[in-house]
């Protein structure tokens, strides 16, 4: 038995339209806080925010049939936080969660959001599937999601078209973006890590021209899934091109290499990428990028 709003959600998907009136949601109440915020909501434009926790970010797309967020992080104290926050703020119920990659710093939280349609890429929820062998069944149902996609779904929700575009391998093999066209914004999620240094365990060299098709959008705002953005909105287009740049220098060097008939351990030693070595992130991942560059240009990753 399907719950209430996914059977709603059937029967209305084909219009490309959502009314939730007969969904009998149930928004998180704003319940009064004696926990310390773990997170902080703050506007990007008007209609558009990011939580933002220990540089881990979900993005919040409000339209007037509710909110849409992006990505649930960590935990489900951070997701009820971050929940708590939009209720208070933004005072409106969440409809959608829309969840990019399948890792566990932002699917954990998928529990808190019961009461709302949840969405992702097909291979995200393969992946989450296996990831989840071992949680238990009802945790694993509650951060499944109710709807997969191909290559793109479009929203008319509450007046506003919201396109969620898989752009091909890149964090991994399932990634989400969403677009609002109209207000000339994108959530990249962990396709941006804004100015850190990549991590890249399930990861593809692909991931160069994702950004490259995210970079062609109608789009002046780029939202990331890790670090701060600028307190001005519009200079994120070039920490895309930063951030892109990074992953660039990686396949070049390690293509270098390979030309040369380096083996994998080999490229390791030699290619350091030492313009990044102030990058946070840079100490944990350089060997998961140069390896994983390695394999992927090789064509040996599983
Ligand atoms: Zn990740």
């Amino acid at each position: 038995m399907l719950p209430k709003p996914v059977m709603a959600l059937a029967f209305l998907l084909p219009l490309s339209v959502f009314f939730f009136a007969e969904a009998q949601l149930n928004p998180v109440s704003a319940q009064p806080s004696q926990n310390r915020q773990i997170g902080a909501l703050k506007q990007i434009i008007p209609g558009h925010y990011t939580y933002n926790s220990n540089n881990f970010v979900s993005g919040v797309i409000v339209t007037n049939d509710g909110v849409v967020v992006v990505d649930a992080l960590s935990n489900e104290a951070m997701a009820k936080d971050e929940r708590q926050q939009i209720a208070g703020i933004i005072q409106k119920p969440v409809r959608l969660l829309i969840s990019s990659s399948f890792h566990d710093n932002f699917t954990r939280g998928n529990v808190a959001y019961q009461d709302a349609i949840r969405i992702g890429h097909e291979n995200y929820k393969t992946d989450l599937i296996d990831l989840m062998k071992n949680v238990p069944v009802a945790e694993r149902q509650a951060r499944l999601p109710h709807l997969t996609y191909q290559d793109r779904m479009t929203f008319y929700f509450g007046g506003k078209e919201i396109q969620i575009l898989h752009i091909g391998r890149a964090h991994t093999r399932g990634d989400s973006i969403v677009f609002v066209p109209e207000d000339r914004i994108v959530y990249l999620s962990e396709l941006l890590f804004y100015d850190r240094f990549p991590w890249m365990e399930s990861g593809y060299v692909n991931w160069i021209q994702a950004l490259d098709i995210a970079l062609n959008l109608d789009a002046d705002i780029f939202v990331p899934g890790h670090g701060t953005m600028s307190d001005d909105p519009r200079q994120s287009r070039q920490a895309v091109v930063r951030f892109r740049q990074i992953l660039v220098d990686a396949r070049d060097a390690v293509q270098k290499e390979i030309a040369r008939g380096a083996t994998e351990d080999q490229v390791l030693a030699t290619v350091l990428l030492p313009q990044y070595k102030d990058l946070s992130g840079y100490q944990q991942q350089r060997e998961v990028v140069v390896r994983r560059t390695y394999r992927d240009l090789k064509g040996t990753l599983r």
